[in-house]
Formats: C-alpha cells, structure tokens, sequence
C-alpha cells in the first residue's frame, strides 16, 4: 500500500497519526513549522503539569516510564512525546521548521498557473516555506491529515468598549500565547514585584495566576488578581467521595447520557428521559454539594451557575492548581467577578461598576480560535463545505469532514484525555488510509456526523469544540466496528459494565 500522506503538525496527535499510518506500511511526511515534536507542550508556562492522570494520557502501545509522577510536568510530557516519536522512528519523517501556508485539494481550486507539475495521483497540493526561505514551494499528496492543534496561534480576544481596549493601558497587555512563549526568565521578570491581573476562568487563568502569586511573594510581592465572568467547577482531585473520575468512561456511566440516535421512541430514549434524568440530576446535585463542601467556592464568589454534570461533559471541568485556594485565603490571590464590559484606562482597568482595579500587567487567558487556524490553511473555498453556519464542523467518526474527499481532520474532539481521542482517531484514519475500513455515501456521512454532534450540543457553549466525554465509548465502539475489532474488549462481564475504559483497553 503505498499511498502518500501529508500529515500537517507534529504535536500528540500529529505524531501518532504518523505511528499508525507507517504500521499499515503508508508512505507519510510530517510537516511542523517549529523546530521540534510536541506542539503545545513546548510553549506552555512553566508550572503547566498535565491535569488528565498519567495513565489516562498515556499511548497504548508506550507507557510513561515508570516513577513518573501521576500528573506530569510539561517537561516530562515533552520528554514522554520525544520518546514515542524516536521509538516508532516518527521523528524520521518530519520536516521540521516547515509551516504550511496554504492547502488546494486538486479536484477543485488547482493552484496558480506557475506551480510545478502536479505528481500523478494526488489529490491536494501543499504549499509550504521552509526556515527561513521566502519562497513557498509545492508538495503534492493523495491524503491531507490535518493535525494543526485546537490551542494555540490563533489567540481569542474579548470585544471592549470603544475607547477602552488595551491601546488606552500604559502597562502591558498580553494574551496567554505570547506569554506561554517566554522562557522562565523573562516570565518571571515579567510578572515580578507588579500588580498582575489574569483575566480567564479555565486552566490556563487558574495556573498563570499562581505563577504570578508565586513571583510575588516577599516584601514588595503584590497579590495577583483573577479577572473572571463566568466561574467553572473546579476540582482539586480526580475523584468524588473516593470515586476516581475515571469511572465516567465505564459503559454504566455512559448509559446515564443519551447517547446519539436515542429519541423518545426508543426503549434507551424512553429510560433515559424517565428514569435516568432524574438520576443525573442527583448526581449532578450530589457532586455539587462535594466541590461546594471541600472548596471554598461560596466564599470566593466562584460558584458556577451551571450543572456540574454538564461541565463534566463539555470538558470544562478544570483541575486546580496545588494550593490555590490557601494561597487565596492569605491574600496572594484575589478573585474578582466582572460582566463583559470590562475595559482598560491608563493605570489598570475599570469594570462596568465604575470600580478601578490598578495594574502593571494583565494577561487575556481568553482562549484560542482553532477552527479559524484550520479553516485558514484550507482557505474560503472550504468554508461552507467544512462549517455549519452556527460555526460547528460536524465530523464523520469525528475524523473525516463528509464533503472534503482525501482529508482526515484530527485533534478537534476534545475530552477527558486527548490522547485517547488522538489516537482512536489516528487509528482510524490509518485504517481508513490503507483501505481498510469503507466509509458511505457523503449523504449518509453528513447525518451521521450531524447524529453525534446534535448529541453533544447542549452541553457545548462554544461552537467550535466539540467534547465528546459523553460519547466517547459510543464512537470508539463504532470506530471498532469499522476496522472490524469487538468493541466489547474487556474480559469479562461485569469488568465491561463496570471498570473505566481507556487507551488501553484498545491495543492492537
Ligand atoms: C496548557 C495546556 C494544558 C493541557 N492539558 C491537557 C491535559 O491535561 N489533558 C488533555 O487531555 N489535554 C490537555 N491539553 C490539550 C492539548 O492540546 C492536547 O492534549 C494535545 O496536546 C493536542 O495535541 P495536537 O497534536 O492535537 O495539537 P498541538 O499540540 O497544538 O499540535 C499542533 C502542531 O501543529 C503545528 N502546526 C500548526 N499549524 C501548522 C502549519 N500551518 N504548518 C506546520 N505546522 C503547523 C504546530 O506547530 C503544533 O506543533 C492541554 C493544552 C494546553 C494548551
């Protein structure tokens, strides 16, 4: 089988669609504009650890090595990355420094007049700058894999009022990207002895704010303030009253979400809407009453307004940085509600009550725009053919776009643990790529995309990510199906109704 594959990144999902494609004997490139493997674990802050459990994100064909603690700094992550790309010799097959400016697929936009001959069978055309070279040149492939990452280089803004955007700060302004890129130095010297303002309520908020505590602490420290709108559920462990998280993925826990295809007119439909809403509800409440009771969420206004259930399902639930909440409590950190009309002034920043909070610095942990990154690279021709007008990107098996033949899209179903996402997908597509598992009509692909991703909506905010914690045993017992596998892989019964499953549980 000698198809040529043009897989775009080289970060968890990249490398391992590259792993896959080369076990099923597929000739692939990995192109990757930086100058090294791991994507967004190479520029992250300094005290980023991993929030899933290790054996949660872990490749089911390399284990971490033993004695790596339970959630892993970022160093150990790329040390773990590195590792797996030189072992299944990945490395090899990257072109590093290599950005990718813009892709045509030939059936339907060929490039201009003046690009080289087009290689016979290919079906996109790849153009890309290396280093430092002005000159784009052409690569031409029969598959695109895209696994171009949902965080990172596109930075998400908040709107301001006019005349109140960071123009009118005298101090700095910067978003989480630029700042993940600095090195501790430059972090720390950024961030110490001055009044920092962290605006965001998800991961990279919460741990930047300690970073900012911790530079300053001592006599001239100064307390660093989170700037927050809509607070999340926290949690300072993986587990409730003793029950490890990890058992949200059993086929129980699963059972308790309708799942895609399920209406009221059938016997899952009927159960789910009589008597396991109720019990979701129960454990929502349950769950809530735990974080409410073990973390001081009331006292520090950071009590969500949404269901802690439905947090759990559109992966926002985030896991807290060591010691938070004592570090609030000694006034290292303040926490501070605003609604969205929040602006800047010369000497900090004015919420919609008037009130001033003065600051040095304030750093927009305000989220990504990963779809805007893809639907770059792919260009306007795509857009409609890729993106529902309400901005989602419905995906059939949540890997191939039904209307754009020869590309496989992976990373952009977020859950519990990416990496067992990434590799379910690249497992799949590799298996697709070799010809060994067939896909329907575009028709028929189109509805069953819509199918999954209607399932997810309501626990979605954001258009453009899709969580898949609620479906993710469903789609991998379809994806198994596909490639011929028993989607039951335990080993017994009650082991397969009860116990969590995982990467593991899907070795080849
Ligand atoms: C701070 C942080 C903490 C996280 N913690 C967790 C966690 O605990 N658990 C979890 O499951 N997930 C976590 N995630 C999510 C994380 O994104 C995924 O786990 C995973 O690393 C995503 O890998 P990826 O390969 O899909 O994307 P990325 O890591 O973003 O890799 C994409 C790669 O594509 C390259 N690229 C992009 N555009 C181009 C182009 N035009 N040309 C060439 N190359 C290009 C980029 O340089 C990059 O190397 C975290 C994310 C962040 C930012």
């Amino acid at each position: 089988m000698a198809a040529s594959v043009c897989i775009v990144g080289a970060g968890v999902t990249g490398l391992c669609a590259c792993k896959h494609l080369v076990q099923h004997g597929v000739e692939c490139v990995v192109l990757e504009a930086q100058e090294g493997v791991g994507g967004v674990w190479r520029n992250t802050f300094a005290s980023t650890k991993l929030q899933t459990p290790r054996d949660a994100f872990q490749f089911s064909d390399y284990l971490w090595p033993k004695g790596t603690p339970r959630l892993p700094t970022h160093f150990q992550v790329m040390d773990y990355l590195t590792a797996y790309a030189r072992h299944f010799r990945v490395l090899e097959r990257i072109l590093f420094g290599c950005t990718v400016v813009k892709v045509c697929c030939l059936d339907r936009w060929p490039p201009t007049p003046a690009s080289p001959k087009i290689r016979a069978n290919a079906n996109w055309a790849v153009c890309v700058r290396r280093g430092d070279q002005s000159d784009a040149e052409w690569l031409f492939f029969e598959y695109l894999v895209m696994s171009v990452g949902h965080y990172g280089d596109v930075p998400k803004f908040p709107s301001f009022p006019e005349s109140k955007g960071p123009a009118a700060f005298g101090g700095k302004v910067l978003h989480s990207l630029d700042y993940s890129k600095l090195d501790e130095g430059a972090s720390k010297e950024l961030l110490s002895a001055k009044r920092v303002v962290v605006v965001g309520s998800r991961k990279s908020a919460l741990d930047l704010v300690m970073e900012a505590a911790n530079c300053n602490r001592g006599d001239d420290g100064q307390p660093a303030m989170l700037l927050y709108r809509t607070p999340h559920w926290v949690i300072a462990n993986h587990n409730f009253y003793g029950v490890p998280m990890a058992y949200m993925t059993s086929r129980v826990s699963q059972l308790l979400v309708p799942q895609p295809g399920t209406d009221k007119n059938t016997l899952h439909g009927l159960i789910s809407a009589i008597i396991l809403s109720p019990l979701r509800w129960a454990i929502s409440k349950a769950m809530e009453h735990y974080l409410l009771t073990t973390l001081p969420l009331v006292e520090h206004d950071f009590v969500p307004t949404q269901k802690v259930f439905e947090e759990l399902k559109s992966c926002k639930l985030t896991l807290l940085p060591e010691r938070f909440f004592e570090r609030a409590k000694a006034g290292h950190i303040t926490l501070q509600r605003t609604s969205d009309h929040w602006g800047f002034v010369e000497d900090g920043i004015v919420l919609p009550s008037g009130d001033k909070l003065k600051a040095d610095v304030v750093v927009l942990c305000t989220g990504y725009e990963g779809e805007e990154k893809l639907k770059s690279l792919l260009g306007m021709s795509f857009h409609d053919l890729l993106q529902q007008r309400d901005g989602s990107i419905p995906l059939y098996r949540g890997v191939l776009p039904p209307r754009v033949p020869h590309l496989a899209v992976l990373g952009f179903q977020e859950s519990y643990s990416n990496l067992f996402t990434a590799e379910m997908g690249a497992r799949w597509t590799a298996h697709w790529i070799a010809g060994k598992v067939a896909v329907p009509s575009v028709e028929k692909m189109e509805k069953e995309a819509q199918r999954w991703l209607l399932n997810t909506k309501p626990f979605v905010t954001s258009n453009d990510k899709t969580c898949v914690n609620s479906t993710i045993l469903g789609l991998a017992d379809e994806m198994c199906k596909d490639m011929g596998w028993n989607p039951r892989r335990k080993k017994s019964l009650l082991q397969e109704l009860f116990a969590p499953y995982g990467n593991m549980d899907y070795k080849d």
